[in-house]
């Protein structure tokens, strides 16, 4: 054979080999109308990267013998696992079942015990079945029938030469109660294929694109993957692969580069990255907040637990509130603005002597759209910060829409929160 020959011919053996190829088609007419969100391709894909069999290809059909055919014949050449859902229902509309016989030429055949559950079911309602249900107790021949508790139509098994095919009903809490009792357990493992472990670096106060520029040349290991994973205002870095220490020593080089940017490793939000370190260092935390109207306090409580370490805090959105409240001179707010570092510092003392907290917060900024000038822009956000001893303000612009700044504002505040508690425990 040509060397050449030889070579494609390796590497076609080896994605036949060792690469497992997992292919999802989803069936139905009202998904291609935008009627229903396809959530099954979501649970499948999330499912199936757990495991470690990452689907590769995805497609959407209409109930049509022709376009499934079509379908079949694509996945099951190229791919070791097939999942379709969708179209197993006893009415004339559902297709699916008939049409994986003819791919299959596998005809159908009664199967007495799923007639019994379908009767069951139906009795156990109290309601005659109907003559239509009958038609789900036929079953492709050769195949497996996957038993369903959650509704009539049962889910389909068949493999041959080491490919595997499953047919699940649409409806989603019957799809994911097959995957969960017949099919999670089946595929664990059975192709070599080890779970994937996957890790999130949380970063902020720097962009994609120059973050990306500062990893342009760091030697990413073969086996793990990464993704770039923007969210309002910051990015994380997701790493995935199936060797955890790899992913760790992985995780370890990047930080060298960068670490200053990182504010957290697999957290699940900034406040609740701020409640740890509140809870481990046994500090009690208070807000004061303007533009933001609550959002902070909000976001705080938004983790369970969150009483531990929150004592509360005070929306002093009219001047009058931050003066007879937090005891902002009048003269501050007059000559400098209510949006100005030195109200946001006199709102924090405020704060500070009606909480007695340890760490503590103030936010005031214009929200817009209204409101902006040459010098205070819309998105210009004064903030202070103290924590026992250190006090200081902080000035920043976001962009984007009212909603955004609020957002971006109020996460900036918890996100610098964590960068003081965390230089603290240094
Ligand atoms: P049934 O026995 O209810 O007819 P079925 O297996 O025939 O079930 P479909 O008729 O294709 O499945 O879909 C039933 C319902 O399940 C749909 O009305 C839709 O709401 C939901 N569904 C179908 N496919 C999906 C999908 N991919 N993602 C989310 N929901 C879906
Ligand atoms: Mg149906």
């Amino acid at each position: 054979m040509h060397l050449l020959c030889q070579a494609q011919q390796a590497e076609s053996d080896f994605r036949k080999v060792i690469l497992i190829m997992t292919a999802i088609i989803s069936i139905g007419n009202e998904i291609l109308l935008g009627r229903t969100l396809n959530t099954n391709l979501q649970y499948l894909a999330t499912e199936l990267a757990a495991l470690g069999l990452e689907a590769e290809y995805a497609i959407t059909i209409k109930d049509d013998p022709r376009e499934i055919g079509k379908a079949l014949a694509y996945c099951w050449e190229n791919y070791r696992i097939v999942i379709c859902t969708g179209g197993l229902g006893p009415t004339d509309d559902d297709i699916t079942k008939s049409s994986i016989a003819e791919f299959f030429s596998a005809p159908l055949i009664h199967d007495e015990a799923v007639w019994e559950h379908v009767q069951n079911l139906f009795s156990r309602r109290n309601q005659p079945t109907p003559q239509t249900n009958r038609n789900q107790a036929l079953v492709p021949q050769g195949f497996e029938v996957l038993r369903n508790d959650m509704g009539t139509a049962p889910g389909l098994h068949y493999s041959d030469n080491s490919k595997s095919f499953f047919a699940l009903p649409g409806v989603p809490l019957e799809m994911q109660w097959l995957f969960e009792t017949h099919i999670r357990q089946r595929l664990r493992g059975s192709y070599n294929n080890k779970p994937l472990v996957v890790s999130n670096m949380h970063t902020w106060g720097i962009s994609e694109s120059l973050l990306a520029e500062k990893l342009e040349h760091f030697p990413w290991p073969q086996e793990i993957k990464h993704a770039w994973l923007p969210q309002t205002g910051r990015v994380d870095l997701r790493l995935y692969g199936s060797d955890e220490q790899l992913i760790e020593n992985t995780r370890k080089a990047l930080m060298e580069e960068i670490g200053s940017y990182v504010w957290a490793i697999d957290a699940q939000s900034p406040a609740w990255q701020l409640g740890q370190l509140l809870r481990s260092q046994g500090l009690k935390l208070a807000v004061v907040e303007s533009c933001t109207g609550g959002l902070l306090g909000d976001m705080i409580t938004e983790v369970p637990g969150a009483s531990d370490y929150f004592l509360g805090g005070v929306v002093s959105y009219a001047n009058r509130i931050k003066e007879e409240v937090l005891g902002v001179p009048a003269e501050i707010i007059e000559s400098l603005g209510a949006v100005s570092e030195e109200t946001a510092l006199a709102m924090l003392s405020g704060l500070q002597k009606l909480s007695r907290a340890d760490l503590a917060v103030s936010i005031t900024g214009i929200a817009g759209p209204d409101g902006g000038s040459p010098e205070k822009p819309v998105g210009l956000v004064c903030f202070a910060f103290a924590c026992k001893d250190t006090k200081y303000a902080k000035t920043m612009i976001f962009n984007g829409s009212r909603v955004s700044i609020r957002f971006k504002a109020a996460e900036y505040a918890i996100l610098e929160l964590i960068r003081l508690l965390e230089s603290r425990s240094l």
